[in-house]
């Protein structure tokens, strides 16, 4: 079999990281994208050296940019068909500045382009090049969608930001189902090991979300790899247009 070409954005860190190294340990080459350079050139290296030279290369791009969006699909479009393609980017944005109604604005501008407009640039720069019959799009959502946010860490924002990517991924997936394309959202419920949560993560919150599963542990980085595996595979392919929870219990059957 040949080899297939993996795309990861976000995966310089935390969940992106560890579907690159599982996507290339599956037999991919891998793309990863991410605005800094420095954590991507050091996962491809890592990647490189577990599976091969030249099996992860580093694209820095901000994808909320839609020249940069570009660029970096050119770059892509060069390597060949794309096999695999994981919208993993996001981030929780800083709630607004002050209750002024332009500080609102500005945040969930800010949470919309993260989260939701970074997948439609990338997935739209790259949607000619989908290998097609075989294609495989993955949407990192979250469990917020599902269930709402609130406090500091899940801002209404990006509970709305994330639940958007669902509605667009059905949309797609009608779109590029006929084409032999499939196209899935996978949404976490807490991760814990990522850069997500940064200076706001505290031992009583990680606590809090372990209490709200059923399996009483916190998601890793490699729980989220291992399902993008399988929905990355080219046995997946009866499996598309799905919402799928990956949260040890916290949300129940949706
Ligand atoms: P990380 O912060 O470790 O990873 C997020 C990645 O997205 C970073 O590598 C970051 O790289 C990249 N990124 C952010 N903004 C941009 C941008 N504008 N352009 C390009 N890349 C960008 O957190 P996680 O691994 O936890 O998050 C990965 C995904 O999983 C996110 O979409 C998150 O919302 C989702 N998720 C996480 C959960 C958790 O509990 N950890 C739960 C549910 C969903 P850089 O800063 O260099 O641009």
């Amino acid at each position: 079999m040949t080899e297939r070409l993996a795309v990861v954005s976000g995966g310089g860190s935390g969940i992106g990281r560890a579907i690159a190294g599982r996507l290339a340990e599956d037999g991919c080459r891998v793309v990863l994208l991410g605005r800094r350079a420095e954590p991507l050139e050091r996962a491809a290296g890592e990647i490189g050296r577990l599976t091969g030279p030249g099996t992860a290369l580093a694209v820095p791009a901000d994808l909320t940019d839609p020249g940069q969006v570009e660029a970096a699909a050119a770059r892509i479009r060069a390597l060949g068909p794309v096999d695999v393609l994981v919208n993993n980017a996001g981030a929780i944005i800083t709630p607004p500045a002050d209750d002024t109604l332009a500080a609102l604005a500005d945040s969930w501008r800010r949470d919309l382009d993260t989260n939701l407009l970074t997948a439609v640039l990338l997935t739209s720069a790259l949607q000619g090049a989908l290998r097609r019959p075989g294609g495989r799009l993955v949407v990192i959502s979250s469990a917020a969608a599902q269930r709402g946010g609130a406090g500091p860490h899940s801002a209404g924002s990006y509970a709305a930001a994330k639940a958007a990517l669902h509605g667009w991924a059905f949309g797609l997936a009608r779109q590029l189902g006929p084409d032999g394309v499939t196209v899935n959202v996978l949404a976490p419920g807490y991760v814990a090991d990522t850069e997500i949560f940064g200076a706001g993560w505290t031992p009583e919150f990680h606590a809090g979300k372990v209490a709200d599963t059923l399996v009483g542990r916190a998601g890793t980085p490699a729980d989220v790899a291992a399902a993008v595996g399988y929905l990355a595979s080219p046995d997946a392919g009866y499996l598309t247009g799905q919402v799928i929870g990956l949260n040890g219990g916290a949300v129940l059957g949706r």
